[in-house]
């Protein structure tokens, strides 16, 4: 269904376009440095890189640094990132101190590229700030699907700014994309739905949930907090257990980025209590499942995701 904002995006992009407020601006249009002509863009995550795909099709070279399995959080450039990132026409991040470990790659290379951290499009007041990430906002906006179309509309108008000839193209393929995450939006409400409500409780290794559980109404439970970079103590599994027990709550979830260990602590702990719980299936976080499976793709992996969270706590 069309929300009647969307008929509009094109007058938007265009206003922001000619209001120069697009990251990058002021660079030269147009200008590629590959010799097929295509611009040649660098995602770091794959969430990213396939919004990139959906916008821009086969008219861009698009690179994704960050598989299936990866760690954004730790994630360090490797020799091959950085030449790739230097020969970039175009790098999109996830900002939010997401890839805390190639902030300063970044930094440097924004004086002299368009590098777009696209959760700065976030305003401050639709950002979590928990506690235990002193001062940083959580970077795990792409699991607020409406929260995330903000941030792929940044993509979209970088893209018309460096490549305007194309506007007509990006505006439609940005429209399309726009109208997918909205149904998709829609459709994660519906099926969350379906948990009985005191059995909407999340637990997962890492805090990459908070958004969608602020979105669809679901309360989250990080073992290691909102970064991978700290691990989880004895007192936060204990706490987990007697949470899980006290609530009878049925299944936790394990990450594809994510080491099991801690999880696998806290299944333990509640059998040797009484409380029989199962993993509920493992969860695509802060990466996305193989290239060519449903997973392999934003909208995918939120099904899965969402499929294996109704089907475990139902
Ligand atoms: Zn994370």
């Amino acid at each position: 269904m069309r929300q009647p904002g969307r008929w509009h995006i094109r007058a938007i992009l265009a206003a922001l376009f000619i209001g120069g407020m697009i990251a990058g601006c002021g660079q030269s249009d147009d200008a590629s440095s590959s010799e097929d002509g295509k611009l040649e863009v660098v995602a770091t995550t794959g969430m990213i890189a396939d919004a990139v795909k959906n916008i821009a099709g086969e008219t861009v070279s698009i690179h994704g640094l960050m598989g299936p399995g990866v760690d954004p959080h730790l994630y360090k450039a490797t020799k091959g990132d950085i030449d790739r990132l230097n020969s970039a026409d175009i790098i999109f991040y996830n900002g939010l101190n997401l890839e805390a470990k190639m902030a300063e790659i970044f930094r440097q290379m924004g004086s002299s590229k368009t590098t777009v951290p696209i959760g700065d499009v976030i305003p401050d007041s639709l950002r979590r700030h928990p506690a235990q990430f002193e001062g940083h906002p959580d970077p795990h906006i792409w699991f607020d699907v409406s929260l995330w179309e903000t941030a792929v509309q940044q993509v979209a108008m970088t893209l018309i700014d460096r490549d305007s000839a194309r506007m007509d193209l990006y505006c439609q393929n940005a429209s399309a994309y726009l109208d997918s995450l909205d149904a998709l939006h829609q459709w994660v409400k519906e099926q969350i739905a379906q948990i009985p409500e005191n059995q909407r409780v999340l637990v997962t290794a890492h805090d990459a949930f908070g958004y969608f559980g602020r979105a669809y109404g679901v309360e989250v439970e990080g073992l290691q907090g909102i970064s991978t970079v700290t691990e989880a103590g004895l007192y936060d599994v204990t706490h987990m257990i007697d949470l899980l027990v006290e609530r009878k709550i049925k299944a936790v979830f394990v990450e594809s980025s994510v080491p099991r260990k801690s999880i696998e602590a806290v299944v333990e702990g509640c059998r040797s209590r009484g409380h029989e719980i199962v993993i509920g299936g493992e969860l695509f976080s802060d990466a996305m499942g193989q290239a060519g499976t449903p997973e392999g793709t934003y909208l995918g992996m939120v099904r899965h995701n969402v499929n294996a969270i109704v089907k475990a706590l139902k």
